[in-house]
């Protein structure tokens, strides 16, 4: 079995240290606000150990597609690629906007699926996003409480830290990655300057389970 990693991260509200496994225990004791709107936590992996993590707070009518943007503006946007939320054994594939107008698709009217049915205290389901270089998150619903309303439909509460990356060439820190030979190299930014490379392999590292694949480049907190 992998080793568990740590998952350091911090609370987006008040910005206080918090890991994977403290941030709701911090939210329920330092941010519910009883005249707020009702909200569902969900907790946002990955089916595999990793460092990432992503706390949400959801509204009760919001739909998957609110979800989707998120996920997708948070963490994996690059191409448009399909997507699919997984849910009780039903997979429920979603769309990119832009390609949403034309798509008379069946299941499409499922992009505005409420998320109300599934927001129940300890419920898992997965998703994935693009069906090529897949990233696979896993979500599991926690408790509904009363916060302060953003008038957002999803907000973001907490998140992992960014892990700290290591050049492969010369032990600095890294910030890129360099994906010639398909393998994990990562580089710094003095060894990504060497002109025996070739720029078009070099990807930015982010904070996100999709860093370094297809031209994956970053998202909303990057
Ligand atoms: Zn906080
Ligand atoms: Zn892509
Ligand atoms: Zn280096």
């Amino acid at each position: 079995m992998a080793k568990q990693l740590p998952t350091p991260g911090h609370c987006l509200l008040c910005r206080e240290e918090v890991t994977k496994r403290t941030i709701k225990t911090h939210i329920l004791k330092n941010h519910q606000d009883p005249d707020g709107d009702l909200r569902s936590l969900i907790l946002v992996d990955t089916p595999y150990s990793s460092p990432y993590w992503l706390m949400l707070s959801v509204d009760p009518s919001a739909s998957l597609k609110n979800l989707d943007d998120v996920l997708r503006g948070v963490w994996l946007e690059c191409c448009g690629h399909l997507s699919s939320f997984f849910i009780d054994g039903e997979e429920i594939e979603m769309t990119w906007e832009e390609e949403t107008a034309n798509s008379g698709k069946k299941g499409a009217s499922s992009k505005t699926n409420s998320l109300k049915s599934i927001l129940v205290p300890g419920h898992t389901f997965e998703y994935i996003y693009d069906y090529g270089s897949t990233t696979e998150l896993r979500l599991k619903v926690g408790e509904q409480i009363r916060m302060k309303n953003t008038g957002e439909a999803v907000s973001v509460l907490g998140m992992n830290e960014p892990p700290a990356w290591t050049c492969s060439e010369c032990g600095k820190p890294a910030s890129f990655h360099y994906n010639e030979e398909d393998d994990e190299t990562v580089l710094c930014k003095e060894c990504s300057e060497d002109p025996d490379l070739d720029d078009c392999y070099l990807l930015p590292i982010t904070n996100s389970p999709r860093t370094g694949v297809c031209a994956y480049e970053g998202g909303r907190y990057d």
